[in-house]
């Protein structure tokens, strides 16, 4: 029988409504929530996302606003900004769209934003938060929609063997984090671990996050298995109107029939994406209005 299909909108649309709730009852206390994402230069790809991200804030009652920058903003200034908007009480959370411009560090950038709005999870202090399971950090939102998927999909993580698929920063590290803090015996495969199949047929939980389209085919995968594909890569398809589809990680049509449950792409982990960050955002703001910084 093919496996279940876990759904990324359904679930996503949940926890969307889940933060509209929380907003209101943010709202009633005088706090607007507060999302305020910087885009420097016009990268189209990054314009996409920045707009979805706002009107996703405006949709769940709250403060969603960008800045955009010119292409060759000195570094200085956007630091500048940053420190503004890190000392403006009506802004909750800051994101500074990735990649930035090649002039610009990111990790400087990262570093400058206050871990308290950090709600894209990348500062380090949020980082070592997560790692110590201390509920004040801010998680990644990819991985932390990966968790809630799994939840909501009524998946056991406690004493399941998770097997990670990738060990990026964005992904695969915080992914292994939040795994291991919910219980789980997790494994953490890359690109120089030997014999990848036999390791990937050990997990019950497989996350893949490596960024190659199609790559986990059945064999790699333990019958019975639930099967996470965070990839979102562009594959060149002469028959499409664009000109490409969207493979995840996995192929799809060969795991599915191995695995019991399995996320689909396009509609799986993507619309947790912008849902996490509308959850941490409303965090931040109530978790400033009770250290009385809202
Ligand atoms: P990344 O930074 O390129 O990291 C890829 C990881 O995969 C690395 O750890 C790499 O190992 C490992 N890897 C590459 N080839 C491998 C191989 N043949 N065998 C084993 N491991 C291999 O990628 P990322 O940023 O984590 O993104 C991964 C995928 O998720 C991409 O398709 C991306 O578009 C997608 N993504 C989706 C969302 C979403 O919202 N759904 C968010 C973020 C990313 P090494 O460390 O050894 O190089």
């Amino acid at each position: 029988m093919p496996a279940e299909l876990i759904d990324g909108i359904a679930v996503a649309k949940i926890v969307r409504a889940e933060v509209a709730r929380d907003a209101e009852v943010l709202r009633a206390q005088g706090v607007v929530p507060g999302l305020t994402v910087v885009l420097v230069g016009d990268d189209p790809a990054s314009a996409v996302y920045v707009r979805a991200k706002e009107k996703a804030c405006i949709e769940a009652g709250m403060k969603g606003e960008t800045i955009r920058l010119a292409a060759d903003t000195p570094q200085a200034e956007l630091l500048a900004l940053i420190d503004t908007l890190n000392a403006d009480p009506t802004v909750h959370g800051i994101l500074v769209q990735m990649p930035v411009p090649k002039h610009i560090d990111p990790q400087a950038v990262i570093l400058r934003i206050s871990a308290d709005k950090d709600v894209d999870g990348f500062h380090p202090v949020n980082v070592g938060r997560v790692w110590i399971g201390e509920k004040s950090g801010f998680a990644p939102c990819t991985p932390a929609g990966v968790m809630v998927l799994l939840e909501k999909a009524g998946v056991p993580v406690a004493g399941a063997n998770a097997v990670v698929l990738g060990r990026s920063t964005i992904v695969g590290k915080p992914m292994t984090s939040l795994l291991v803090n919910a219980s789980a015996t997790v494994t953490v495969c890359h690109s120089k671990t030997r014999d990848l199949p036999s390791v990937t047929r050990q997990a019950d939980i497989l996350i893949a996050a490596i960024g190659k389209p199609e790559f986990v085919t059945a064999d790699m995968v333990k019958p019975g298995a639930v099967v996470i594909d965070v990839g979102i890569n562009r594959v060149n398809d002469a028959t499409n109107a664009k000109g490409y589809v969207i493979r995840g990680d996995v192929h799809f049509a060969s795991v599915r029939e191995v695995a019991s449950k399995i996320t689909p792409v396009p509609g799986g982990v993507g619309p947790m994406t912008i849902a996490m960050l509308l959850k941490n955002t409303v965090r931040a703001a109530a978790q400033g209005l009770a250290s009385g910084k809202a």
